[in-house]
């Protein structure tokens, strides 16, 4: 069972992951989102407060531009009025002076004209004489009336300056306070004069700048009729608000209408217990412009508790101070909100996350269990199995390439398998060669030991019959031996049974030996028999030279049965070939030790003992005579005037002639005696048990032979030798070995001189 902890994990992580987000959210984001949003709602609400700062001075400077505009239109519709006037007296003056009018008729003319001018709110014309006697006034107190003192309420002298202006700079103006037509009150009057020199008077009118005051007011109270609007309708944060009061703590605009107009100088802040208004005054003119009191509010009047802040700043064109106030709670509101909201999100995007991922592991986890599950089938050998999994994604691809590595390992073990059964059976065969090998060492270590150990060539024959007999437990064999100089073969050693080829043969009789190298007859039909085989040719002949230093020895010849198979042939050739070459080296050996054992002891001339042989051989009987009370015959030979002899035939002569009689010698003695060469052409011959008779018996028929067979040829002359011998005997004739040789010496020096060629005895 495959149990997804691959998903436990994830979901942990994910779980993780989402709560840190929340987390993160709620302890990093929310505290920087409050405080943001108080700085915005902060920076809003003084932002409002200069909004509307710049409201009001704009409103002031708007105000006083368009009453100079005003100002000006009047003064210049004034100018232009007089102007048209005084044109027209000018073309009555000019028909007078063309005697068309009379004075009185132009006089009349002109008045008519000037009387009937009305414009605006009953503003009319009127004329003076230079002595300020209106010559037309609307007033009719006033018409035909000498005004030159009249001064206005305030003192200010009124037509004498009028008509002083006008004469002097042809045309001025001049402000003073008059009554309109028909009202109580003087007004504050503008006046525009003109001098009509040709007729000797001043022309005018006026304007009322009552008038201009009161459009003005009209524009300053429709400014604030906006700004009230703007106030009421502007919000800082949620409930806080702006308002405007005058230098004299009268509340000019504020969002509640009741209290517009009234004075709050009495309101005090309960906390310093100072009027709330001189507190706002001190704070606008304070660098800060702001100012933090406790206040209560609607919902809880009376309780002084809530924070409130409050931004001033004064406008000295109107007097006034232009504050806003907001509790602290609804500036961090907004924050709030805002931040609850976020959280409410951040728990939404979470859990949406946190499903979605669920989902999202789920599927990936589903697909790796399945692929895990089918992983372990194949740990458990089930490679039949596959990854059922249908995606397009990388999982799928992984399933796939999971799949298709199945299939590969699938084939990749039936061949491993199929490579196992191959690899096993040539192993077994390897194992049994091997073994084979093995039992091929033991015996070839086996005869290499044996062969090593032996001392002649006698107990080699031996076992190389005790070995092949042990190798080839059940065919014929044989060892031959070359005899007679190499020229015939003849058998040493046999073994499993009859003759099953000659044992003695011409060594050209075998075609192994002829050829010098190993000869397998597998079929008489096919290769050419060993002659030495005779009849018998059914049977593989093989025939292995016994060669050792270039000298060959013999061969060693195996018979295996026709039908042996390949392997046992190439088995019984590698093995006779290693044999055979064991055998050689020890032949070759016990040959080498015996020629060295031989030229130790022997004479090489003569093939007779030396003398050092003689020596330790007289020791050895000499004193095995006196263990055994025995007795030892001692022979001294001397050839007779072999001086004269070499120099008559030369030395090389000479030296055949003591080859022939050292042979005769060897021959002539039995094994037990010893001949030996004294020196020169002196002899010594050791004759263990025999009597001085018997030693003089066979020195006198040695004698005899000498001189009757032993031959020369020299120049197709047959030359013969004599000799003397002295004979003596141990411990008889004397009681060392030396004193008895020198008896006999002594009876040689006898027959000497007794005529030579003869045997004398010891006395
Ligand atoms: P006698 O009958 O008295 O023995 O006379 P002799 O000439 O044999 O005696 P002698 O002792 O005077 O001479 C021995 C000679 O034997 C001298 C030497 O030339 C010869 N002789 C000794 N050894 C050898 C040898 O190995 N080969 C040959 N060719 N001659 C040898
Ligand atoms: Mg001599
Ligand atoms: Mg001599």
């Amino acid at each position: 069972m495959c149990r997804s902890t691959l998903f436990t994990k994830l979901f942990l992580l994910l779980l993780f992951a989402c709560a840190m987000f929340f987390v993160g959210t709620y302890y990093y984001a929310i505290p920087l989102i409050d405080q943001r949003i108080y700085d915005i709602e902060v920076h809003a609400g003084k932002t409002s407060l200069n909004n509307l700062y710049s409201l009001l001075k704009q409103s002031k400077q708007d105000v006083a531009a368009w009453e100079q505009y005003s100002l000006n239109s009047h003064k210049k519709n004034l100018k232009n009025l007089i102007n048209i006037a005084g044109k027209l007296l000018h073309s009555i003056y000019v028909r007078y002076s063309e005697h068309k009018l009379t004075m009185q008729q132009a006089r009349a003319e002109a008045i008519a004209i000037i009387s009937n001018f009305r414009y605006d709110k009953n503003n009319y014309l009127y004329l003076l004489d230079y002595n300020g006697t209106f010559i037309y006034h609307p007033d009719p107190k006033l018409d035909g009336y000498n005004g030159i003192d009249i001064c206005d309420i305030n003192g200010k002298k009124v037509v004498a300056p009028i008509i002083d202006k006008a004469r002097a700079a042809g045309a001025a103006f001049h402000d003073y306070w008059w009554r309109r037509l028909g009202a109580d009150k003087p007004s504050h009057k503008l006046s525009f004069s003109k001098n009509l020199p040709e007729w000797g008077w001043v022309i005018g009118s006026g304007t009322y700048l009552d008038d201009i005051a009161v459009e003005s007011k009209q524009r300053r109270d429709q400014m604030i009729l906006f700004l009230r609007e703007y106030v009421r309708s502007s919000r800082i944060a949620t409930n806080g608000y702006m308002y405007i009061f005058d230098g004299d703590l009268n509340m000019v605009i504020h969002p509640n209408a009741n209290i517009e107009g009234t004075n709050f100088k009495t309101l005090k802040d309960p906390i310093t217990n100072k009027s709330i208004g001189e507190e706002l005054i001190a704070a606008a003119h304070s660098d800060k412009h702001s100012l933090v009191y406790m206040w209560d509010k609607p919902s809880d009047p009376g309780h002084y508790i809530y924070k409130k802040i409050a931004w001033v700043r004064y406008l000295p064109e109107y007097d006034y101070y232009v504050a806003s106030s907001v509790y602290l709670d609804d500036l961090n509101s907004s924050g709030h909100v805002l931040a609850t909201r976020l959280l409410q999100v951040t728990a939404f995007i979470a859990a949406v996350l946190l499903c979605l991922g669920v989902l999202f592991i789920l599927s990936i986890s589903n697909a790796i269990k399945k692929l895990a599950c089918t992983a372990n089938c194949i740990v458990d050998g089930n490679l039949d199995i596959k990854a059922d999994i249908r995606r397009s994604d990388e999982i799928g691809k992984l399933a796939d390439s999971f799949n298709q590595m199945v299939d590969k390992l699938r084939e990749q073990i039936d061949l491993l398998e199929e490579r196992v059964t191959l690899r096993t059976t040539t192993l077994t065969a390897t194992v049994e060669q091997l073994e084979q090998n093995s039992e091929e060492s033991r015996i070839l270590r086996q005869a290499n030991e044996m062969l090593q150990a032996c001392r002649n060539e006698q107990e080699a024959n031996e076992a190389i019959r005790i070995i092949m007999q042990k190798a080839f437990t059940a065919n014929y064999g044989a060892l031959f031996s070359l005899v007679y100089e190499g020229k015939k073969l003849q058998i040493s050693a046999d073994w499993n049974g009859d003759m099953a080829t000659d044992t003695y043969f011409n060594h050209d009789a075998c075609i192994g030996l002829r050829r010098g190298s190993t000869y397998v007859m597998t079929s008489h039909e096919q290769q050419l028999p060993c002659p030495h085989l005779g009849n018998n040719l059914s049977c593989i002949s093989i025939c292995v030279p016994v060669t050792a230093y270039g000298e060959t020895f013999g061969i060693l010849h195996q018979q295996l049965p026709q039908n042996s198979d390949e392997n046992s042939v190439k088995r019984t050739l590698r093995m006779m070939e290693h044999i055979s070459e064991y055998l050689a080296n020890t032949v070759a050996n016990l040959r080498l030790r015996a020629r060295l054992q031989q030229q130790s002891v022997r004479d090489p001339l003569t093939g007779l003992f030396n003398r050092r042989y003689m020596d330790e051989t007289l020791k050895l009987e000499e004193s095995r005579a006196l263990r055994n009370a025995s007795q030892l015959a001692i022979m001294m030979l001397d050839v007779d005037h072999f001086k004269n002899f070499n120099d008559n035939y030369g030395h090389e002569i000479g030296d055949e002639a003591l080859r022939q009689l050292g042979k005769l010698l060897r021959k002539y003695f039995r094994e037990s005696d010893v001949p030996c060469r004294y020196g020169g052409e002196e002899f010594l011959i050791i004759m263990p048990n025999a009597t001085l008779e018997q030693c003089h018996d066979k020195a006198e028929q040695l004698r005899s032979a000498v001189a009757g067979q032993l031959k020369v040829f020299h120049n197709g002359e047959t030359i013969g030798i004599t000799i003397s011998i002295g004979v003596a005997l141990f411990p008889q004739h004397g009681s060392r070995i030396h004193a008895a040789i020198k008896r006999a010496d002594e009876a040689l020096y006898r027959a000497k001189e007794q005529g030579r060629n003869r045997v004398v005895s010891a006395e």
